[in-house]
């Protein structure tokens, strides 16, 4: 006899593709900070789908803006206009202070179309020669898993094999100023530099406090667009609404993705100024799905939910207390070498080499106690609930999480 969940599990194993490796919870209904598996065992999530359910699970007012847009229209196409997208437009770029928006699906389509801005802009604006414009990237990062933006990734797992690469990508190594400074200086096709402000699948790697803001005067001096990929940090995650609001910079290019949908649908955007956004003419960019009424309505209702509850005040709040009590552990135990974050995006490092099962066997453990976590890159646990826990739900999973360190 076995159990739904090792049925269900089977399942995927037999008719999927084996490109993920999950945790062992098969999952069924979600509220807030918790999630049920189909055996009716519930769990506090600390993973928020990789930061898209920041507003919890099945929120009520997004679930009620997706349930009475359906019912009326869900897709146009862009060859129409649609009464909700224009409403949207406006409602998103006066949130984050941008003149223009091109709404896309995924979070990766959304890099894909920062990039395409940016070349577009390198030939119309800076003047840069046709092919000749190159992207700087950062070493470790990830913006996503198709073919040009693995092209850039420095993750053998991303790419290998996956040949042959697009062109016109650089990499500096992150948290390194002189090294961009050199990548910058005096090579007039850089066009752009694409950064996340903490790289949040490198195992939240939070960068010194000075890097963003010189950066993005580097770009400024060298008339190259700073390019902020906030699909995980952005909407509140890391205790701000942008994570780029910590350094009080505006970067020339920003994309969203992930909670701006709070995890309902796949719902992702790209803002900039009339400069750079103009430069994109009718039928040299678009997505069938981009901009569809039913993505509207769940994102405006996601973005007002956060401000509505504060989430970027509560993920700040909640954060301090949380990594607090995780430094008591990489005092007190031999097993926690670092905690790492802001707000409630947030890591722990494990005492072992990436390729140890350490991180992976706490996982199951916490799995085991009713807290879900993944570790990424080997030894690194990755803390991530929905932004609505509130203080009580904090304590309680700290509480589980220590109990688990202790015991190894
Ligand atoms: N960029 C960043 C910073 C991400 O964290 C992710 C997803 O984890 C992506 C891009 C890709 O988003 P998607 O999986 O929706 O394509």
């Amino acid at each position: 006899d076995i159990s739904l969940s090792e049925q269900l599990i089977e399942l995927e194993e037999r008719y999927g593709a084996h490109n993920y490796h999950p945790i062992s919870a098969v999952l069924d209904r979600g509220q807030g900070v918790y999630v049920w598996d189909v055996e009716g065992k519930r769990y506090y999530d600390f993973l928020s789908a990789y930061s898209a359910v920041n507003q919890g699970h099945c929120h009520p007012r997004i679930i009620n803006a997706l349930v009475e847009q359906s019912q009326k229209l869900t897709l146009t196409s862009r060859a129409f206009y649609s009464s909700m997208l224009g409403r949207y437009e406006e409602y998103i770029t006066n949130y984050f202070g941008y003149d223009r928006v091109l709404p896309m699906n995924t979070g990766v389509e959304a890099v894909e179309t920062a990039l395409k801005l940016c070349r577009k802009w390198a030939y119309k604006i800076k003047g840069i020669p046709e092919n000749k414009a190159k992207i700087i990237f950062a070493g470790g990062n990830f913006h996503g898993r198709t073919l040009s933006v693995i092209s850039a990734s420095s993750d053998p797992t991303a790419r290998n094999e996956f040949g042959p690469y697009m062109p016109g990508f650089e990499s500096v190594e992150y948290n390194n100023i002189e090294a961009l400074e050199e990548a910058l200086m005096n090579d007039p096709y850089v066009a752009g530099l694409i950064l996340e402000p903490i790289q949040g699948e490198a195992g939240v790697v939070v960068p010194d406090d000075n890097y963003l803001k010189e950066a993005y005067k580097l770009c400024k001096a060298s008339n190259v667009l700073f390019i902020a990929d906030e699909i995980q940090t952005g909407i509140a995650r890391t205790g701000r609404i942008l994570a780029v609001d910590y350094v009080g910079i505006k970067p020339d290019i920003l994309i969203l993705g992930k909670a701006l949908s709070g995890g309902v649908l796949p719902v992702s955007a790209v803002l900039a100024d009339d400069e750079v956004m103009l430069t994109i003419k009718p039928g040299e960019h678009g997505s069938t799905y981009g901009g569809n009424p039913l993505a509207c309505a769940v994102a405006m209702e996601a973005l007002q939910v956060v401000k509505d509850e504060n989430l970027a005040e509560n993920a700040d709040y909640l954060g301090k207390i949380f990594r607090a009590e995780m430094q008591t552990l990489v005092e007190e135990t031999s097993i926690v070498t670092q905690v790492r974050g802001r707000g409630l995006l947030n890591a722990i490092v494990v005492d072992s080499s990436e390729d140890s099962d350490l991180a992976w066997d706490i996982c199951m453990k916490f799995k085991e106690n009713g807290l879900l976590a993944k570790p990424t890159h080997g030894n690194k646990i990755r803390l991530a609930p929905p932004l609505v826990m509130i203080e009580s739900q904090m304590w309680d999973c700290i509480e589980i999480i220590s109990d688990v360190i202790r015991s190894f």
